[in-house]
């Protein structure tokens, strides 16, 4: 299977073009052959978006924006299998999280095609200011125009739908550049938005390399918005070059998860096992530090070893697989470094640790020091630290520690506990008795610190896609 990108309709993928092949990171069977872009052909999209946008997107009623999204919902919910399985064979992720992806997917769809239709503005109150008397105020919501998704591999549709289907809602377009590791369920997606209607201008998919292509889709004078999902290093780069436009940036994070004296062991253990092993830890707000009351310590860590040796290893297309590979072998060699570092350093590995090509164990970690890269920097991998602790205070002050602050998750029955922990852990977001790593597409989602700028979740990504624009009208009766 050859793709390429889609502009306008048209794909391209001539003879000529330079290929980049796409394999399934547990078996290394070839997937896919993608055709890549060059900056030539960024130009070409942007210059089309931009036409679409003045020609159609601009002007095109919210009620058929929804219908569109929902539509586009809807043939996805279809097809459901088709992309769970692709989804499986290039990201590798295990085929229960993959169809989990999808349905997810079809719900951020719903959502944007309900806030399609719910994009409200305001009245002034004029006469607060003296001399306003006899004026009236309001806002509306414009769309930007042309706003660039570049997206990560770890959930390549729904990841990338928290862009487009907020985009498409508020009447922009949007020039979209999924990951080169994952770019097959981006190119079908793209074909969905077509069969349901979208104007082939208004989604133009970009198949390209981050370096060659990333520039000028954060450049070009056309583009008003780059939303971008990644590392830190690419997020630092865009934000420099991307000058006046808005910028969301949503990037990496150590998230940490806190057990007080009081915590529920029993679903806390079995939810941890997921939330630091599911898709190999490859999740921007993977359990990546737990911290664990002294009093708890050695009861949760040997249940979580036990629980996490019972993981069911192997194959992502098989229907009974917990734990797959990681996204490649370079991932995986860099995974195992920093554990190899902290052990070297007095780190205990408590299970896990083996690396056999992508497959790197899940490895539970102890003994751990916090200038350790398992601890200080984003493993995004399945390693996950257990650290015991005495007091609020400690656990709070080693929370913060971190350049990071995307998700955290505490665990108490004392609910003045809770959410005194949660005012003080600087995070955009705290889950008290929940996991770090659970995320509902509806709640406001982004980081603090070099965690991101902005916020994702269908409402909050469509403020950020739109400019609020004031009339105001002078009502003296002369003038009128
Ligand atoms: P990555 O930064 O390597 O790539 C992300 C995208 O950026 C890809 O499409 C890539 O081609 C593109 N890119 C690469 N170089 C570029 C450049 N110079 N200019 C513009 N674009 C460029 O990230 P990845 O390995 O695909 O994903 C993993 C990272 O994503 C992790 O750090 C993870 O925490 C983060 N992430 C964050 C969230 C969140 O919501 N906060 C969600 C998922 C993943």
């Amino acid at each position: 299977m050859k793709i390429g990108s889609i502009i306008n309709g048209q794909e391209f993928k001539e003879e000529h073009r330079e290929t980049l092949s796409v394999f399934n990171p547990y078996n290394q069977e070839k997937v896919a052959e993608i055709s890549l872009a060059g900056v030539e052909d960024v130009n070409k999209a942007i210059d089309q978006g931009f036409k679409t946008f003045h020609s159609t997107m601009k002007t095109m009623p919210a009620y058929k924006r929804s219908n569109i999204l929902l539509k586009t919902a809807n043939l996805l919910e279809d097809r459901k299998e088709s992309f769970a399985e692709i989804i499986a064979r290039e990201a590798g992720k295990p085929l229960k999280y993959s169809r989990g992806e999808v349905d997810r997917a079809v719900q951020v769809l719903r959502f944007a095609s309900e806030k399609a239709k719910h994009i409200y503005s305001e009245v002034i109150p004029m006469d607060a200011a003296v001399g306003g008397e006899n004026r009236l105020g309001f806002t509306k919501r414009a769309p930007l125009g042309v706003v660039s998704a570049i997206t990560p591999f770890n959930f390549p549709l729904n990841l990338s739908l928290h862009k487009l289907a907020p985009a498409i809602a508020a009447g922009n377009v949007v020039i979209f550049k999924p990951a080169e590791k994952t770019p097959v369920s981006a190119y079908m997606l793209v074909q969905l938005f077509h069969e349901a209607g979208l104007p082939t201008g208004a989604l133009n998919l970009i198949m390209g390399k981050g370096e060659v292509v990333g520039d000028a889709l954060v450049q070009h004078d056309k583009v008003q918005k780059v939303t971008f999902t990644g590392s830190l290093p690419v997020g630092k780069n865009i934000r420099k070059k991307a000058g006046f436009k808005k910028v969301t940036l949503e990037l990496g994070s150590n998230s940490p998860n806190i057990l007080f004296d009081d915590a529920d062991m029993e679903q806390v253990v079995e939810d941890l096992v997921k939330g630091a092993f599911a898709f190999s830890g490859q999740v921007c707000i993977s359990a990546q530090r737990i911290y664990v009351h002294h009093s708890l310590y050695d009861s949760f860590l040997k249940e979580y070893v036990k629980q996490t040796e019972a993981l069911t290893v192997g194959d992502p297309l098989n229907e009974n697989t917990d734990f797959g590979p990681m996204i490649n072998k370079e991932a995986a060699e860099r995974a195992k470094t920093w554990i190899d570092d902290a052990v070297s350093n007095g780190a205990r590995i408590a299970t896990g640790g083996e690396l056999k090509e992508t497959m790197l164990s899940p490895t539970i970690m102890t003994d751990v020091k916090s200038d350790m890269k398992i601890i200080a920097d984003e493993v995004f991998a399945p390693i996950v630290s257990v650290i015991p602790f005495e007091t609020e205070e400690e656990v709070v002050k080693h929370s913060n520690d971190s350049v990071y602050g995307l998700q955290a998750g505490v665990f108490t029955k004392d609910i003045n506990r809770a959410l005194r922990v949660a005012d003080k852990l600087e995070m955009g977001g705290v889950w008290i008795n929940e996991i770090s790593t659970y995320r509902q597409d509806n709640h406001p989602y982004g980081g603090v610190k070099q965690s991101g700028i902005g916020r994702e979740g269908v409402k909050y990504a469509i403020e950020d896609m739109t400019e609020l624009k004031f009339i105001g009208i002078n009502l003296n009766e002369k003038r009128l």
